[in-house]
């Protein structure tokens, strides 16, 4: 019985030693991360949909192409390229 007593208390310690630890190391890093991640995003604004392979992209990772007078967002060069050579043959 004593010695049961005696393993649950040091359980215990290790425990609340492995949370402190854990409190003070990993959700500091993670939550910085994830409210600067929001932070971006918010500041970053809307995601815009690249009309050749349909993926959504953050309007400033985008790459734009100005068309007909219509703003067009891209996920890569290679999209943007293949969106002007398909509006040109269509057109
Ligand atoms: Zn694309």
């Amino acid at each position: 019985m004593g010695m049961l007593f005696r393993f649950l208390l040091i359980f215990l310690a290790v425990l609340i030693v492995y949370r402190a630890v854990k409190r003070l190391f990993l959700p500091a890093a993670k939550r910085g991360e994830v409210r600067e991640g929001d932070r971006e995003v918010v500041h970053r604004g809307e995601m815009v949909k690249d009309p050749v392979c349909g993926t959504f992209v953050p309007r400033d990772d985008s790459i734009g192409l100005q068309q007909d007078g219509e703003q067009h967002f891209f996920c890569s060069p290679a999209c943007r390229d293949e969106y002007r050579r398909r509006g040109k043959g269509a057109s």
